[in-house]
């Protein structure tokens, strides 16, 4: 399972999901509908995947 807890102030938003494709794709839409990033490039999601995705172990 991978989780996302956004770290931008008082957002807190959180997702999860088994695919970190779907995870990151959650990840995208969330940045440009709510921190109105236009294009999030893979630097920003490379950036946002190493300091907001957890990833633990399935069961
Ligand atoms: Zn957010």
């Amino acid at each position: 399972m991978h989780e996302f807890t956004c770290a931008h102030q008082e957002c807190s938003s959180q997702f999860a999901s088994h695919d970190k494709a779907t995870l990151m794709k959650q990840v995208a839409d969330h940045v440009r509908d709510v921190h109105n990033v236009q294009v999030p490039t893979q630097t920003i999601l490379g950036y946002l995947e190493a300091t907001s995705v957890t990833t633990t172990e399935d069961r």
